[in-house]
């Protein structure tokens, strides 16, 4: 028989402990700080088995899925170490399961198992921002090869990465008829000649960084395209839902992570000479906290079972995601009016939770933008940009 879902969990959460002993949260804020990488995170995440889950049996994993790397992801971020090159490489394979070749699925996506391939994913350019249709780099195509020249920016952990998941226009914005026409997406090795990467100065406090990545005159094999030329969208709409239920993940694990130090302080903390946690302006905020985390953790789960069914699962992933990071976002100010001041101590690690949690209500996409999803796809309201 196989195993529950909830079964898949409990078996994951024990095996990040694995993973924790590699790198405790201790550990990856002071890696931040210090500029070191997570070389043995990678080879303990491969060692244990973890990546391989949400790949397909034939591709050397553990099956396919979503729910699986979601559980790893909530289990990561629950332990204060979330690695952002986990959740884009499971959500990158996602596109080349679906629309690679064989051929590609063996060059990149087997290997994602050993963490021999690592994918970071690059489409945010500066002028663009949300509005990805306006898109500047440009893929040119030369005989065998495509020749990329362009400029994206906010790329996480591409220094760690193998591999850049590159979406650039095939056809221009003002040459094309119809604007969601006219992307592709490549698999570029991040050691091309012409790439060059530029760290950009942002502190998550996490050992991942951001870089600009400079494309000039990339030359890339035909065979790096992902899906077909021009029809870039359809490719990244299939990776859009994975990257949701993956994000909400994320904000749930590390709103807990928060909530969870923050009742463990207000147990001990008393000014007063009773804890602070038995102060009901303490304990509510805290409770509703709980709440709303394990209602978006319900959501989430559910989205998650309706894309492995192959069911549509676009709601649900949208509104797991918007009510994950609300949630997270809620728990972290609760859980720093706990910590009063101390939570700006630096070695208390509280307010150091905050730009990461906080980060998670506009990135990888804003909710705003889930919001028009939800207003336009599932309410049916015109669209307003
Ligand atoms: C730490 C970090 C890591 C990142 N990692 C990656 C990565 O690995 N790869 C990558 O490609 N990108 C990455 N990004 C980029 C990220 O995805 C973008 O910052 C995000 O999509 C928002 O784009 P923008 O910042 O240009 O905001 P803008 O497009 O300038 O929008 C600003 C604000 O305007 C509002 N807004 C915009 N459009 C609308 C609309 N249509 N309706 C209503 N409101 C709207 C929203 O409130 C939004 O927050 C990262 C960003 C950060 C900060």
């Amino acid at each position: 028989m196989d195993p529950t879902q909830e079964e898949i969990r409990r078996d994951v959460r024990d095996a990040i402990k694995g993973v924790v002993a590699v790198v405790d949260r201790r550990e990856f804020v002071r890696r931040g700080r210090e500029g070191e990488h997570l070389d043995d995170w990678w080879s303990t995440m491969a060692d244990l088995g973890l990546l391989g889950i949400g790949v397909p049996e034939d591709l050397d994993g553990s099956g396919g899925g979503i729910s699986g790397p979601v559980a790893v992801m909530e289990a990561l971020s629950e332990a204060g170490t979330p690695a952002v090159l986990y959740l884009l490489t499971s959500f990158a394979r996602t596109a080349i399961i679906r629309h690679g070749t064989e051929e590609q699925r063996r060059r990149w996506v087997a290997p994602t198992v050993t963490a021999e391939v690592r994918l970071c994913f690059a489409i945010t350019e500066a002028d663009a921002g949300t509005n990805s249709f306006k898109m500047q780099t440009f893929a040119e195509e030369d005989g065998d090869h495509y020749v990329l020249n362009g400029e994206k920016v906010f790329i996480s952990a591409a220094d760690d990465a193998t591999h850049a998941m590159v979406v650039a226009r095939t056809t221009r914005l003002s040459e094309s008829a119809d604007k969601r026409v006219g992307l592709s997406v490549f698999v570029v090795p991040l050691d091309a000649a012409g790439l060059d990467l530029q760290q950009m100065r942002i502190d998550l406090h996490s050992p991942e960084r951001q870089f600009v990545l400079h494309l000039q005159d990339v030359e890339v094999p035909r065979e790096n395209l992902i899906g077909e030329r021009d029809q870039g969208l359809r490719v990244m709409f299939d990776a859009l839902n994975p990257e949701r239920l993956l994000v909400a993940a994320w904000a749930i694990g590390l709103g807990q992570h928060a909530l969870q130090r923050g009742v463990d302080y207000a147990r001990e903390r008393a000014p007063f000479g009773t804890p602070i946690g038995s102060y009901q302006g303490v304990q509510h905020p805290l409770a509703r906290a709980r709440a709303h985390l394990d209602a978006a953790r319900l959501m989430m789960y559910h989205a998650c079972a309706q894309f492995d069914r192959d069911d549509e699962a676009g709601a649900y992933a949208n509104m797991a995601k918007l009510l994950a990071s609300e949630a997270a976002n809620a728990a972290a100010d609760a859980v720093i009016q706990t910590f009063g001041g101390s939570a700006f101590d630096a070695d208390s690690d509280i307010t150091t939770l905050w730009p990461m949690i906080r980060l998670l209500r506009i990135a990888p996409v804003n909710n705003e933008m889930i919001l028009n999803y939800i207003s336009e796809r599932v309410l049916n309201l015109p669209k307003s940009y």
